[in-house]
Parts: structure tokens; sequence; C-alpha cells
């Protein structure tokens, strides 16, 4: 079942990777509900560059009043975190001494 949309998806434009002009999406195309391929063109005349970018979405800040079943993202803020700036104590690294510390094993 596909649902037709009913308005046009307007792509952002970007920042071209070699020369750091601004790109203008001229085409796209739904790869699946989560995920567009858009293809850009460099507006710098002396560079050319065009090139592919996905758009993805990751995950709900908020929750839709009308749900779609086959959607599946995790919840989350609007700004990720980096993967490494959780302040988890190391397994190895507890105060708690282990058992065996406490009461060495008769014998
Ligand atoms: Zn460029």
């Amino acid at each position: 079942m596909t649902k037709k949309r009913n308005y046009t998806p307007r792509i952002p434009a970007t920042v071209c990777p070699h020369c750091l002009t601004r790109s203008i999406a001229y085409d796209s195309v739904e790869i699946d509900r989560l995920t567009r391929e858009i293809r850009y063109v460099c507006q710098n005349p002396d560079c050319g560059h065009t090139f592919v970018a996905q758009l993805g979405i990751f995950r709900t800040v908020r929750p839709s009043l009308m749900p779609n079943p086959a959607i599946r993202l995790p919840h989350g803020q609007w700004r990720s975190k980096p993967a490494n700036d959780d302040n988890r104590v190391p397994a190895n690294d507890d105060d708690q001494p282990d058992a065996a510390e406490v009461s060495p094993a008769p014998g």
C-alpha cells in the first residue's frame, strides 16, 4: 500500500565538500520511507562538482499522533550526542572488592 504524498518535499541546499560553495538539489529519489538520495550540483562554475547525498530519518523527538506501525524509530533528543560522552565506570575499575578478596576460600 503506497500512500500518495500531498506535497513535494523541498530538499535543503548544502555545501560543496570541495570548494565550500552552496550546492543545489536538483533531483531526489525515495529509497524507503526513512531515506532519500539527493543529487546536488555545486553552484561554483569553476568547480562544477555534482554529487549524491542521503537524507535519513533517524529518531523521534515527539511521537506522531498518526503513528504508522511500520515505522519504528528510536526516541531521542533533536541533537545527537557523541558516542563517547557517557561517564560509565569501566567494568574492572569499581571500588567494590570482589567477594574472593573479602573472604578468601578456606583451605
Ligand atoms: Zn564546488
